[in-house]
């Protein structure tokens, strides 16, 4: 299999934005030894000091090294994470912080250019996936390079609820939230199984209410926002497992959010993850049903999109 090229041999890490999310993505990254250095990069630098050393000591064994860093040095990593941005106040939707959002992405991506043509952008900053379709346009680099973490979140938490129900363990289910990191999201109960067996013939009847944990998942966040102020520690977790997967080239499937041309948005479903980013599409079989939902949910962000583009002039 070709990598890319490169002629460092320390793997590195941008993390853009150092609040509570970017944070817990890079102490996920150091504990998992995902790369040689992350660099943070912030725009409050006594802040983002503070934060380096930190982590610095969480990286006590030597690795990954940890320092600050400028938009330009982040444009030269092989992934930058993008978690800069307005974070939701407790009753606000993902979608309601797109115009504070949108004016920082245009900073950030402005300020790292000429982006390095190998580097993939991650996008976590909500709304992840309007954010990501603008990402894409912005920095020019081929769209499979741009990619949200979109319902990679979402969809652990429905295999953790899920195994807590069934008595089987998280990593024996293969079930998906898919569609917008939002209100419009939905779980793919018809391609979801356990052990290779499909759910609902491996589980029986009424173990467990579909409309419940799916109606959970959707407003996880919002609960946990309600209790802390903010949700990190499993976004974390899933930025480690997508760095990881690019930077060893691992080719996991993951529900993550990326260009699909047949619906016109940035949206979540199962792709080939690996070095070059986004590069292979799953074919999914979804019921009629499901199939309904996921065009909804494009449409939504479509809307948003064009709203987007006319209030800014995008
Ligand atoms: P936070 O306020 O704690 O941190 C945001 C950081 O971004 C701050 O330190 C701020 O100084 C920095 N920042 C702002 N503008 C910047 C710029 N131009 N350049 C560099 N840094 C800049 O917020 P948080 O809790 O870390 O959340 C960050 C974002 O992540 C929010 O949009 C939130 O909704 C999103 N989020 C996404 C997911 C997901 O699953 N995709 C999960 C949790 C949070």
């Amino acid at each position: 299999m070709v990598l890319f090229e490169t002629s460092r041999q320390t793997t590195r890490i941008a993390v853009v934005g150092a609040g509570d999310v970017g944070a817990a993505c890079a102490f996920a990254c150091i504990m998992n030894h995902v790369a040689g250095e992350i660099l943070l990069v912030d725009i409050k630098e006594t802040f983002r000091d503070a934060q380096v050393l930190d982590l610095g000591d969480a990286a006590y064994r030597g690795t990954p090294s940890v320092r600050a860093g400028t938009y330009q040095e982040a444009g030269q990593c092989d992934v930058i994470v993008v978690t800069a941005g307005a974070k939701q106040k407790p009753g606000e939707s993902r979608l309601q912080l797109i115009g504070r959002n949108i004016s920082i992405l245009r900073t950030v991506i402005e300020g790292m250019k000429p982006l390095s043509k190998d580097a993939i952008l991650l996008l976590v900053a909500n709304p992840v996936d309007v954010l990501t379709c603008f990402a894409q346009e912005i920095s020019g680099l081929p769209k499979q390079q741009v990619i949200g973490s979109g319902t990679f979140l979402d969809s652990i938490r429905l295999r953790g609820r899920l195994s807590q129900k069934i008595g089987i363990s998280a990593n024996s289910i293969d079930a998906y939230v898919l569609g917008e990191h939002g209100d419009s999201q939905f779980v793919a109960w018809s391609i979801a199984t356990v052990g290779g067996v499909p759910i609902d013939e491996a589980v029986p009847a009424g173990t467990f209410d579909r409309d419940l944990i799916a109606e959970k998942c959707r407003n996880s966040a919002a609960t946990i926002i309600e209790g802390k102020g903010a949700t990190s520690f499993g976004i974390g977790a899933v930025v480690s497992s997508i760095c990881s997967a690019i930077l060893f080239d691992k080719h996991l499937v993951r529900p993550i959010s990326h260009w699909v041309p047949d619906l016109g948005c940035c949206i979540s479903l199962p792709v080939v993850l690996g070095r070059r980013g986004a590069a292979r599409p799953l074919p999914m079989n979804l019921n009629e049903e499901e199939q309904k939902a996921l065009e909804g949910s494009a449409a939504t962000l479509r809307g948003v999109i064009a709203d987007v583009r006319r209030d800014f002039k995008l």
